[in-house]
């Protein structure tokens, strides 16, 4: 049984608030606000409490992540079939799924570099129906708050273990699984520039973080940096858009920034079409894929990402193809549609008009507020040709646990209920060429929470926060 949460108000609220933002402050839990100044942080959005979690299902996440890593690369070495996927989407979404395959087949015969990076993060929700995870989709390019969620952990720890919560302390410790993800991270990155060091014989590379011009959640990349350098490994910082007038490449195809080889290019950025207004974006997307440093991720990797390839590996035959049809995985997924010709998607057009009210509407994108949610979705669809119908997926909504925790934002408690949603971590170094798997490996958790009356979760975005896990029995 979970505990319920703490019962605080008045002075002993307004205590555990006060040294709740000291401590975020003092330990890095900041990011800047809309508008920043470069010497202005702010406490990141988080939550007083820790949230409940069932110790097995999170430990299911767990155990499951180093499985989807391998499964996504064996999508990724599926050459032909994902190419086939994505050739079909790019008629629906031309100018940026449909850019990214065409700058992906321009690279293609000029890829010198078959080792590629992943560093994922697989997000979940407990459904209350079945009292287990459900996979909420896969991200492969980008992924974001791995360097905060160790803080949030050791937060409540603090806050806890100071009787905060209640005295002598509240939760047991070993119920407040911090997570291990700035250093997971980092990690991937570690061992992506030690074999590439080891096999292009050389030392002393970087590792160049690629990312978005004033990027308000820089925080949580330091602390990746910041882990990185610990291992004795240096990174730089570069505007997505400066790329092109800011890297050189030699005559054998090795990658330079500011004179110092770069052995791994980390993209924090150009995961959206909003960040290709440049006229060089995609002659840099280009440029750096034909190098020799080693992609988090490839172009090929971030497209398997893709809300579609989600939905096709619902199917069980196309599991059992790369040898993963096991009831764990199956288990994690809910009902996703085509919207398409097929049975599954002529169900599909009959499903969203008479029960939008069960379904979420997803367009090939990344980075939150693109989603349309239940009774949005018939209008929303009207108002398109149904031919351009096959650019989404329908997905089953999960319907998740409504708690008491409450959100510090900006100064203020919230107090409308929370729903969370787990991500776990994964790092994975492979060959796209001939499948070897080089490195595979669990990488920390993340929770985030909103209140439940949005519908999205993020927490850039100004939907959501960080959390911590509690487990219980
Ligand atoms: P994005 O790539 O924009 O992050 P997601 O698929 O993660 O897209 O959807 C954004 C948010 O919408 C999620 O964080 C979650 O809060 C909500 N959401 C997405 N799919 C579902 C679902 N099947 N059931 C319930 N909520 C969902
Ligand atoms: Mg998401």
């Amino acid at each position: 049984m979970a505990l319920s949460f703490p019962d605080l108000s008045g002075a002993a609220l307004d205590d555990l608030v006060e040294k709740l933002t000291h401590y975020a402050i003092s330990n890095g839990l900041v990011i800047y606000p809309p508008d920043f100044k470069v010497y202005q942080p702010s406490v990141a959005p988080v939550t007083l409490y820790p949230t409940p979690f069932p110790r097995a299902q999170f430990h299911k996440g767990v155990d499951i992540s180093t499985r989807f890593n391998d499964l996504y690369s064996r999508v990724v070495v599926d050459k032909s079939w994902l190419k086939e996927v994505i050739a079909d989407l790019s008629k629906y979404d031309r100018d940026f799924t449909g850019m990214l395959y065409k700058t992906y087949l321009e690279a293609e015969p000029k890829i010198v570099q078959p080792v590629s990076l992943g560093l994922f993060r697989s997000d979940y929700m407990l459904d209350t129906v079945s009292n287990s995870i459900k996979q909420v989709e896969f991200n492969t390019v980008s992924v974001s708050f791995g360097g905060l969620s160790p803080k949030v952990g050791q937060l409540h720890s603090f806050l806890n273990s100071q009787g905060l919560y209640g005295t002598p302390q509240y939760y047991q410790e070993t119920d407040l699984p911090t997570s291990q993800s700035t250093d997971g991270l980092a990690n991937g990155l570690f061992e992506a520039v030690k074999y590439y060091e080891t096999s292009e014989k050389t030392a002393s590379t970087i590792v160049l973080f690629v990312v978005q011009p004033g990027e308000r959640n820089v925080f949580d990349q330091r602390a990746i940096e910041y882990s990185l350098f610990a291992k004795g490994v240096k990174s730089e910082r570069v505007d997505f858009d400066k790329i092109i007038s800011s890297v050189k490449v030699d005559s054998s195809h090795k990658l330079f920034y500011k004179e110092q080889e770069v052995a791994v290019v980390y993209y924090r950025s150009a995961y959206a079409p909003s960040e290709y207004n440049h006229p060089d974006s995609w002659k840099a997307r280009l440029l750096l894929e034909t190098t020799k440093a080693i992609k988090c991720p490839s172009l090929l990797v971030q497209l398997s990402g893709a809300k579609k390839v989600q939905q096709l590996l619902t199917d069980r035959a196309v599991l059992e193809k790369y040898g993963f049809a096991d009831e764990e995985l199956l288990s994690t997924f809910v009902q996703i549609y085509p919207l398409d010709a097929s049975e599954q998607g002529q169900l599909a057009k009959k499903l969203a008009f008479e029960h939008p009210e069960r379904f979420v509407l997803k367009p090939q994108r990344e980075g939150g507020g693109n989603n349309v949610y239940k009774e949005d979705i018939p209008g929303f669809l009207r108002s398109l040709d149904e031919k351009e119908w096959g650019a989404y997926i329908l997905m089953e909504l999960i319907v998740p646990a409504v708690h008491d925790n409450k959100i510090l934002r900006n100064g203020d408690v919230l107090n409308e209920g929370i729903v969370s949603e787990l991500g776990v971590f994964g790092t994975l170094l492979f060959n796209e060429t001939d499948g070897t798997i080089l490195r595979n490996d669990y990488a920390g958790y993340l929770l985030r929470s909103k209140t439940s009356t949005s519908n999205e979760g993020g927490v850039a975005a100004g939907f959501g926060c960080v959390d911590s896990l509690y487990l219980h029995d």
